[in-house]
């Protein structure tokens, strides 16, 4: 079973900074931390492999700091791991985004299944994953809490709805997002911490894929942010020392006040 788990490296949410010019999140000198989502997508990528043996590559477009995810999910048990880095991918949005995985993807060649996150917990729209499996023309299941069988290039996965479950039988190769219902991620050990330290990184950039320049990147993107603001709240407080008695009173005039206003 041939496995590639899409991980997207995020801000430690507290520190999500944005580029005010370019609407693009600043990722130079912030904390950083593997999509929490991410995780059970590589931990159900290794179940598999484990049960039915394989392999897991793990791959990511970004930055070079995103090396130490990746160095994250080796450490974990992953195989190989794969970095699409160039100043041309930077600012896509989740066309631009899915667009490069692809080629990356078909430049990897043999896979069975293609494991994502729900979402990123900083661009959020969910669409890289579905994005990728539209572009490569293979079938996918979104929000996947459980994957009940792989047999016979078949696969059998319990997917979560709003008001309960489906469960959905597709051929293989497939393109699978994963809710963190599906399993518990596991820790790294510390023979997996010193391997993944030593182990190469592979790096593709512009031209190692073949991609139109078009396509990729801030140009390539139709999406644009246009703008990104906190809402002012418009608080006022007033502090009231009367008696609970002068107190009630004065709140109950409020209140009338407000919804006759
Ligand atoms: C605040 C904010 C708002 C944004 N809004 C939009 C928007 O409205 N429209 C838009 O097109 N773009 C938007 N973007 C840009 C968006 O972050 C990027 O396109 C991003 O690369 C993918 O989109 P996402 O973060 O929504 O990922 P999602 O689609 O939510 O990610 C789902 C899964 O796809 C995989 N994945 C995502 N990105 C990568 C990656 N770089 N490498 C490998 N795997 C990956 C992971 O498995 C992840 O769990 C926004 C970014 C920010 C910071």
């Amino acid at each position: 079973m041939n496995i590639i788990v899409c991980i997207k490296q995020v801000p430690d949410t507290v520190e999500i900074k944005i580029n005010p010019e370019t609407n693009t999140l600043i990722r130079e000198g912030v904390e950083s931390i593997i999509n929490p989502f991410d995780m059970y997508a590589i931990e159900e990528g290794l179940r598999i492999k484990e049960k039915f043996d394989g392999k897991v590559t793990v791959l990511s477009m970004g930055p070079p700091q995103v090396k130490s995810a990746l160095r994250e999910a080796l450490a974990l048990g992953v195989d190989d791991a794969i970095l699409l880095s160039d100043e041309k991918f930077a600012g896509a949005d989740t066309l631009a985004t899915s667009y490069t995985l692809t080629a990356a993807i078909k430049k990897i060649g043999n896979f069975d299944i293609i494991f994502f996150g729900k979402q990123a917990i900083d661009g959020d729209t969910a669409q890289v994953g579905p994005g990728v499996a539209t572009l490569l023309e293979i079938p996918q299941i979104v929000f996947v809490r459980k994957i009940e069988s792989i047999q016979n290039g078949k696969i059998l996965a319990e997917r979560i709805t709003e008001d309960g479950y489906d469960v959905i039988e597709s051929t293989l190769p497939i393109a699978i997002s994963v809710v963190k219902e599906i399993n518990e991620p596991r820790l790294p050990s510390l023979r997996g911490k010193m391997s993944a330290k030593r182990a190469e990184i592979t790096i593709w950039n512009f031209d190692d894929l073949n991609l139109d320049e078009k396509f990729v990147g801030l140009n390539g993107s139709p999406t644009q942010v246009e703008r990104i603001f906190t809402p002012k709240l418009d608080k006022h407080t007033e502090k009231w020392n009367d008696s609970p008695e002068e107190m009630a009173k004065k709140l109950a005039e409020k209140m009338q006040r407000f919804i006759l206003k």
